[in-house]
């Protein structure tokens, strides 16, 4: 049962010395009880409140790592069913299947679409995850595609049920913790060897949500950590049922042998490409840890990673960029100076503009707290007597002669105040729309 902050509360050192991060005692037992902190940031909790809080304050949905280093992926760590209740935290894990039936040419196609499928996106790299490996008889095969996958930089999931194959990958990846699917109830004692051998995550599959917790509770008195779950279901509507179901007892009922990650298998639910990307899409919504597809194509992929990327953006908190001096084409002393606000979208609007122009530029970035120029005025955020103080300390005033500040059209409005505020300087009005800053600058400029 969860305790509630209160009764961590009572459990704590009441010290108030802040080494938590949070400044004192209450606040550090509230985030406990939502999740939001480990135990293990307090080093003052008596060795008999820890025990009483240990399992009382691990998060609902454990968070499980595959892979390690720079190709290291987290799912699970949800604490909320709806995204805007707070935020989602680990984005569904995509994948992409090679089984060892495949050509050599169908392998190494794969291997370079998930390197080179990059997409940058509001200073974000948007890119896929996973490898999954499938063993389709052949194990020598298997375990060198999955070092290959394991050399491309791709965490990895090692699908077979011959243990062999598995022991074979894993003596080539293993230190690389790849996932291991799946123990069923017809091997699980074996798989739960190896994993723990090799201190790795193990997927299981069942035929029923209430056989895949018994399992799951079965493995986590073996003592095994990180585990993923696979409702077996291939049916989206089941699935989507069996997901949803996962995510409230795991989440209402604080239910352990239900509150992993799950992995589902979009490739094995749809027979062409268009349909299995809608699949994925619904499981990037519907409580997906891992999703595994049967190609990478830039076409479909882009845009499961952008709906990643805004169902996994915190709603509550503006993506902002930070306040600074940003030099664009590569300016000097003599290069015009323009301001904006630091919400990301306009800063890369803005910047992109900029640099399309092939204008030489400075762009001032003031932080309004993620808010777009005009919102930002009307919040007293992008006013005068906050950039005037702002460009005076930016040491913009030593990279360029230039004292003309250009600000944009829709914040026209403060270039009086503006003038008065920033002695030395001038103030140019610019274009209301981004999309034109490259004609401003190029007759202005150029
Ligand atoms: Fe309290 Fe521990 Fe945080 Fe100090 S580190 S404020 S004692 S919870």
């Amino acid at each position: 049962m969860a305790l509630s902050g209160i009764q961590i509360f009572k459990m704590m050192p009441k010290k108030n010395c802040g080494e938590c991060g949070v400044p004192t005692c209450l606040a550090f037992a509230m985030n406990l009880a939502a999740g939001k902190a480990e135990l293990a940031q307090c080093p003052y909790v008596s060795d008999e409140a820890k025990e009483k809080l240990a399992s009382a304050s691990a998060p609902p949905i454990r968070t499980v790592q595959i892979g390690v280093g720079d190709s290291a992926v987290k799912t699970g760590g949800e604490t909320v069913l709806f995204r805007h209740e707070k935020t989602f935290n680990n984005p569904t894990a995509l994948g992409c299947l090679i089984a060892t039936s495949e050509s050599d040419a169908s392998v190494d196609g794969k291997l370079k679409a998930f390197k080179e499928l990059r997409y940058e996106r509001v200073g974000l790299t948007l890119k896929p995850d996973l490898i999954a490996v499938k063993d389709a008889g052949d194990p020598t095969k298997f375990a060198a595609i999955a070092k290959k996958a394991s050399d491309a930089g791709a965490a990895l999931v090692l699908i077979s049920d011959n243990l062999d194959a598995l022991k074979a990958a894993l003596a080539e990846v293993g230190k690389n913790k790849p996932l291991v699917y799946a123990a069923t109830a017809a091997n699980v004692d074996a798989i739960s060897a190896l994993c723990k051998e090799y201190d790795v995550p193990v997927a299981i599959k069942a035929s029923k949500v209430g056989d895949l917790a018994t399992m799951s509770a079965s493995l986590m008195e073996k003592g095994h950590k990180d585990i993923v779950l696979d409702s077996g279901s291939r049916d989206l509507a089941e699935l989507v049922r069996d997901n949803i179901m996962i995510r409230r007892l795991a989440l209402e009922k604080l239910y352990r042998p239900l509150g992993f990650p799950t992995i589902v298998f979009p490739c094995e639910m749809a027979d062409n490409p268009v349909d299995e990307a809608i699949i994925a899409g619904t499981f990037i919504s519907k409580y997906g840890g891992i999703a595994i597809l049967s190609d990478l194509k830039g076409e479909l992929l882009f845009p499961l990673l952008l709906q990643r990327l805004n169902i996994f953006t915190d709603p509550q908190r503006p993506m902002t960029t930070e306040q600074g001096i940003y030099p664009i084409n590569n300016p000097g002393e003599d290069s015009p100076v323009l301001i904006t606000s630091n919400f990301s979208l306009t800063y890369f609007i803005v910047s992109g503009e900029v640099e399309a122009s092939r204008v030489p530029s400075w762009l001032l970035v003031l932080n309004t707290d993620g808010l777009s120029v005009l919102t930002a005025w009307a919040a007293g955020k992008f006013v005068a007597d906050l950039i005037g103080p702002f460009v005076k300390k930016s040491g913009i005033e030593e990279k360029t002669k230039t004292r003309k500040l250009i600000i944009p059209g829709a914040a026209a409005i403060i270039s009086g105040d503006l003038e008065e505020e920033l002695q030395g300087w001038g103030v140019a009005i610019g274009p209301r729309e981004g999309a034109h800053i490259p004609a401003y600058l190029r007759q202005n400029y150029a």
